[in-house]
């Protein structure tokens, strides 16, 4: 990267498009939003990077989400994830291109690839953003996170180096309405023996657990606080997510306990959630958990403390003991029946 950068040549939002055997991760839908409204208040293009093998058939879907511009690059060699691989074709395109902001995943790939790429340019990378604004005058992003341990929120600039780097997890942003019929322009990369001469192989994929992956797609969670006692206790949600037909997740110190595998812990360091409903049994509502359930479309909080912090995001609040409450809401849900329950609650 040189010392001065000329900011007027560096145009374009791009958004990474993460793959898995061949299938493009939804967060990168979520991402393409966030870049198309960024685009549209500095008046420039929306381009994805579309790294894999056979994943071009994604370019399409990412007009329809709002792209203009798709970058593919397809063989053999790029089927599965490799940090190297990946992050020189990555480096050499940004070179080449010179796109004003870089979005990325903040998923295990995602923030692989970024801290790789934003190394090799020298330019600056904020991870975890939870929110995207843009200085329309200045062209400049203003990405938030959270700091502190969650205490405080700061707005991280990158005002002289480009691109502007940033990672956002997934479930931050909401996901744009496709248009269907939305076109854009295909650019295919000229890839070469791409790979041959990687330090490193991929032998074998053997699957993680997709605990979290499930929490990611449940419509309905119950989440369980320390509030819950016991891993006797659980049996309280567990009940009434199984009536709502939704899942069961735990706050830290519940997964701490070992009462639920660490994939169900929601909030700062554990996974980001927006289902229709959230249901927060005994938890207290520090900011670390809120920040991973607040985009939620009804949050239900039951808590025995009436100025538990849980209370300022819920939307119905339940001051009661959770022993109490849970058992007769589990009943309620069943003489009613779950769809009658989700309706109410707008899910
Ligand atoms: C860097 C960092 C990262 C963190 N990451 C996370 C994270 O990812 N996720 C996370 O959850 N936390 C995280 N934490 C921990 C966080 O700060 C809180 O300590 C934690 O969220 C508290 O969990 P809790 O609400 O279950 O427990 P508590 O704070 O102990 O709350 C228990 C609640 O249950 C209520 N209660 C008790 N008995 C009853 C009853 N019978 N009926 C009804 N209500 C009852 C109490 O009134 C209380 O509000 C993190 C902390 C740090 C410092």
């Amino acid at each position: 990267m040189p010392k001065n950068v000329n900011l007027d040549e560096w145009r374009g939002i791009w958004v990474y498009a993460e793959q898995r055997r061949g299938e493009v991760s939804p967060v990168t839908w979520e991402l393409v939003g966030a870049a198309r409204r960024l685009a549209d208040a500095v008046d420039t293009y929306v381009a994805v990077v579309l790294i894999g093998d056979g994943v071009g058939r994604y370019a399409e879907q990412a007009f329809a989400f709002g792209a203009d511009k798709a970058f593919v690059a397809e063989h053999p060699e790029l089927a599965e994830f490799r940090t190297e691989v990946y992050g020189r074709l990555v480096v050499d395109l940004v070179l080449e291109r010179k796109p004003e902001i870089f979005l990325l995943p903040a998923t295990t790939q995602g923030r692989d690839l970024a801290s790789t790429v934003a190394t090799d340019l020298a330019c600056g990378l904020t991870a975890d953003t939870t929110q995207l604004e843009m200085d329309v005058e200045k062209r400049m992003l203003l990405a938030t996170r959270p700091t502190f341990g969650g205490q405080q929120l700061a707005t991280i600039t990158s005002a002289r180096w480009r691109p502007q780097m940033a990672t956002v997890r997934p479930k931050v942003m909401p996901r744009p309405e496709p248009v269907p019929g939305r076109t854009g322009e295909v650019i295919r990369l000229e890839v070469g023996d791409v790979g041959a001469d990687a330090p490193t192989r991929v032998l074998r994929v053997v699957e993680e657990s997709n605990e979290s992956r499930i929490l990611d797609e449940a419509d309905v969670i119950v989440a369980a606080g320390r509030g819950i006692g016991s891993k006797a206790n659980l049996y309280l949600v567990e009940e009434l997510a199984e009536a709502l037909g939704g899942q069961v997740a735990g706050s830290r110190p519940v997964c701490d306990a070992g009462w639920l595998p660490k994939a169900r812990q929601i909030g700062q360091t554990g996974i980001t959630v927006r289902p229709k409903l959230y249901v927060a049994v005994g938890i207290s509502g520090a900011i670390q958990h809120v920040v991973g359930m607040m985009q939620s479309g009804t949050i239900v909080a039951i808590n025995a403390d009436p100025k538990a912090p849980i209370f300022q995001v819920a939307h119905v609040g339940i001051v009661g003991d959770l022993f109490k409450v849970v058992p007769a809401l589990t009943q309620a849900v069943r003489q009613r029946g779950r769809r009658a329950v989700l309706e109410t609650v707008g899910g």
